[in-house]
């Protein structure tokens, strides 16, 4: 038994209005990415098109139909919309601008003048372009989470196809005037398949959107606030199970008298001292190698150190730093840094091993004075043996 095609439509515009409102809390609740509220604002064009076309199947006229139109075309062009604002993080405003209006344009004037055949061909035409338009944006966007969005493009293409051959068979009845809506098997098949396609567009938009707020807290608790560096927990993560050879090396700084400084200028004005050998630390080794380890600490993981590369990339950064002048209340003055250099060992030196070696070079560069270098000798801690990185 077939259900009536008006039944049908109507339960297409149920589903969709639920999928609305489900998304549109769970966007609310934890304000994630804009892409999920563009999406909700295209169902919230789709739905009352959806339910208009339902009373238009039963009481066809030009005025409701061009509306219908109206409503579907603005809904797909601002879903295509969300599909580029996911992957691109760009505004969705004038992606809709550029497609809702010429879409508008070449087909609700023919159901005005009651070519409404040639209307439903244009409609179903401009439905599957935009369609297929969110479908590649998913796909070109699906490394972030392949199985859900390659999912998301499958069935944005398959609803597209699905339009088309709406299209086909009008082409082929000939009908340019109908005066009602068209019913052929390739509607039903486009209904069915839209019912499906939304519902399953829905549940995986909000599992990569779900996905999107857990990357970005993970990133949060791996970056340290006021320099944007890796800080301590991200350092550890990333290095804890490495094995050290001789052809690596870790630096640690400290900036020198730094409680002075906060004592003279302020705290504020320390803060301004942290980021600017932060600053110096991203220029010299990037940001992914430099950490912050705490209060006025820092240290950089060198993955490929020739002899004395460490040396000098440290002396370097200290050197810079030095010639900084820094502002507090109109004032000026300069801040110095010690550095403290541990190189691996050919036998292996695991992670612990080197910060602490590191460590003891930089107290003998507080011990000699400040506002310099030293290194670790290569026996300052047992060596461990070679494992391999899990
Ligand atoms: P030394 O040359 O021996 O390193 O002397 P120091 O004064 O720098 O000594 P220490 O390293 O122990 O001082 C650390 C100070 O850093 C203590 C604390 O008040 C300050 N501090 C820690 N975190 C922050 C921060 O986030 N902002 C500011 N402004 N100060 C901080
Ligand atoms: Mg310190
Ligand atoms: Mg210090």
């Amino acid at each position: 038994m077939m259900l009536d095609y008006k039944t049908l439509v109507i339960s297409l515009g149920v589903s969709a209005l639920c999928l609305l409102l489900t998304l549109f809390g769970t966007w609310f609740a934890r304000r994630g990415d804009g892409f999920l509220l563009s999406w909700v604002i295209g169902m919230a064009f789709l739905v009352p098109g959806i339910f208009s076309y339902s009373y238009y199947t039963e009481s066809p006229s030009g005025a409701l139909g061009a509306l219908c139109f109206v409503l579907v075309l603005i809904g797909f062009a601002i879903i295509y919309a969300a599909a580029f604002q996911f992957r691109t993080g760009r505004s969705p405003v004038p992606h809709v601008m550029s497609i809702a209006p010429p879409a508008v344009l070449m087909t609700a004037p023919f159901m005005l003048i009651g070519y409404d055949g040639i209307g439903f061909v244009a409609l179903n035409i401009f439905s599957a372009f935009m369609l297929f338009g969110t479908a590649a944006e998913y796909a070109k966007a699906r490394r972030e989470s392949p199985g859900a969005l390659t999912g998301m493009a499958i069935l944005y293409g398959a609803t597209g196809l699905s339009f088309v051959l709406c299209a086909l068979v009008l082409i082929h009845e000939g009908q340019w005037v109908l005066g009602h809506a068209p019913t052929n098997w390739a509607e039903d098949i486009n209904t069915g398949l839209s019912i499906a396609g939304m519902t399953g567009v829905g549940a995986l938009s909000l599992m990569v959107h779900q996905g999107r707020i857990t990357a970005r807290h993970r990133r949060e608790a791996m970056t340290d606030a006021l320099t944007g560096l890796n800080n301590r927990r991200a350092l550890f993560e990333r290095h804890e199970r490495d094995t050290f050879s001789h052809e690596m090396a870790v630096i640690v700084f400290d900036i020198d008298r730094f409680k002075t400084v906060n004592d003279q200028y302020g705290h504020a004005a320390g803060d301004r001292v942290i980021c600017a050998l932060a600053d110096e630390l991203k220029d010299a080794v990037g940001v992914s190698t430099a950490a912050r380890l705490g209060g006025e600490e820092f240290a950089a993981v060198l993955m490929t150190a020739a002899p004395g590369y460490a040396e000098w990339l440290a002396e370097r950064i200290r050197r810079n730093f030095a010639e900084r002048d820094m502002q507090a209340a109109g004032l000026s003055f300069r801040v110095t840094v010690s550095a403290g250099i541990a190189y691996g060992l050919a036998a292996g030196r695991n992670f612990d091993g080197m910060l602490s070696a590191a460590d003891s070079a930089l107290y003998e560069a507080k011990r000699n004075g400040r506002n310099r270098t030293m290194v670790a000798a290569p026996d300052a801690s047992p060596p461990v043996a070679t494992r391999t990185t899990a």
